[in-house]
């Protein structure tokens, strides 16, 4: 007897279960906070970010800075070090040597990249400058630790950073950036809502930052990507100028947006069932399982081999003819998220069809295998599709407009509260005591009403949730 997998209701059973019966990652490593990557999980993570690569590389150059950042620049810049402190870690010892200058794991890239783009950068011609880096970064964490979403390694941080002449033009990158997020994640056929976050939760050392976050099945929301406006701060720090064509020296604007494998956490706990993954086809390690079906001693081996050899240029497809009932066989690729099977059995053949099996609605449908590679390209689209479609109805369902703090205050149990708020952080954080749940941040359209602590009329509407 197969175990089941726990319902999806019990999200956080069901996502742990998830996570190691798939080969995602696997938890058991002796080290709290850190995982390893699964093969299938890994493919499933390589496929993921060669899209976000390919949206990067449009216009941003992939660069390879060192993990470890020696302790004078890390502390150079106060604000940003005062965000960061409790997390690093620090490498003291070379052998059983003190080191001269400790050395931090980087938890993020700034202080490491900022003390070369001063050298890199010297005039007007070298700006704009867009690079990228896709790279591990370490945070000790102490709150309770969650695969992919809360962890001590963030194995895949994609990090970017620009330098522009003006503030105005990083402004425009800040825009340009979200524009590439909403892409990647239409993509992945996840729903997203882009805020700007209030003062007291910026990035330590921006000017401002700007978050992307997604709803989780329980309610909370997830940070899937941030991208921060850093002005002059860092530039001035760390001396990063150029020169502008009247032989001015200037200090650069800078920009700074990062996305990490909870991109792939977002895609397992969105689209996924009680029977287990449900993956979008760009993105899914293997996109068709073929699955022959022996009927009165008969088998239709041959023609499933004729039917893997037809589409394996094109498909990543799998011919599953190990000796397990088809009844298994179902379950198993079902659990790993296979967007379509093909089932061939002996009466099938004879017909010349097949039956084709989408993974996120069960319809089963007879096709003739002369029309077999249209109707496979139409049912790929159409997954996708309905993926993105069925999301975005359970996003939208959930976030609810609201005029005082018990509306509030209920609606963040299952989603997201949509409230005014006057813009004072006393205010804000009030909200928050009242409610228990954070402000995400403040949305670009606005709307007339009142800040339900201060009774101020105000056009800053705000989302509050539960966030991870
Ligand atoms: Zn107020």
């Amino acid at each position: 007897m197969r175990e089941r997998l726990p319902r999806k209701e019990k999200f956080s059973e069901w996502y742990n279960e998830l996570l190691l019966r798939t080969e995602i990652v696997d938890v058991r490593y002796p080290s709290k906070g850190l995982c390893v990557w699964y093969p299938f999980g890994f493919s499933l993570r390589r496929r993921i970010y060669s899209i976000l690569r390919s949206l990067l590389d449009v216009d941003h150059q992939e660069v390879l800075f060192p993990l470890l950042i020696p302790e004078n620049e890390f502390m150079k810049e106060s604000e940003h070090i005062k965000g960061f402190e409790e997390e690093v870690y620090w490498v003291t010892k070379g052998g059983s040597t003190p080191l001269e200058m400790p050395l931090a794991l980087r938890p993020t890239s700034e202080t490491a990249i900022y003390p070369m783009l001063q050298l890199w950068i010297r005039s007007h011609v070298d700006l704009p400058l867009k690079i990228y880096q896709i790279v591990n970064t370490f945070r000790y964490e102490t709150k309770h630790t969650r695969p992919l979403i809360r962890v001590r390694e963030i194995t895949s941080f994609k990090e970017a950073h620009t330098a522009h002449a003006t503030w105005a033009e990083a402004e425009e990158q800040v825009k340009a950036a979200l524009k590439l997020y909403s892409e990647f994640f239409r993509r992945l056929a996840i729903p997203h809502v882009i805020t700007k976050r209030p003062d007291w939760d910026k990035f330590p050392g921006a000017d401002y930052s700007m978050a992307v976050d997604t709803l989780m099945p329980d309610g909370k929301t997830l940070q899937i990507g941030t991208v921060h406006h850093l002005g002059t701060n860092f530039a001035e720090t760390f001396d990063v100028r150029y020169e502008d064509p009247e032989g001015e020296q200037r200090y650069v604007n800078q920009t700074c947006y990062g996305i990490s494998e909870r991109c792939v956490a977002a895609v397992i706990a969105v689209h996924g069932d009680d029977r287990g993954l449900v993956l979008p086809p760009e993105i899914a390690p293997t996109q068709i399982i073929i699955i022959p079906i022996v009927s009165k001693g008969k088998d239709a081996l041959g023609a499933c081999k004729r039917i893997l050899d037809m589409l394996k240029d094109v498909y990543r497809v799998v011919l599953d003819n190990s000796q397990e009932r088809p009844g298994a066989k179902y379950y198993k690729w079902e659990m790993k998220g296979v967007p379509l099977r093909v089932e061939i059995g002996p009466r099938d053949m004879e017909r010349g069809e097949v039956t084709l099996v989408r993974r996120d609605t069960f319809e089963r449908e007879t096709v003739a295998i002369s029309k077999l590679n249209d109707a496979i390209e139409d049912k790929l689209g159409a997954i996708h599709a309905n993926l993105y479609e069925r999301a975005r109805q359970s996003f939208d369902s959930r976030i609810v407009d609201c005029k005082t703090l018990d509306e509030a205050k209920t609606a963040i149990r299952k989603g997201m509260a949509k409230i005014s708020w006057c813009g004072e952080e006393e205010c804000g954080l009030c909200m928050e005591d009242r409610t228990g749940g954070d402000i995400l941040g403040e949305l670009a359209k606005t709307k007339r009403g009142e800040c339900p602590i201060c009774g101020k009329k105000t056009d800053k509407v705000v989302l509050m949730a539960r966030a991870y």
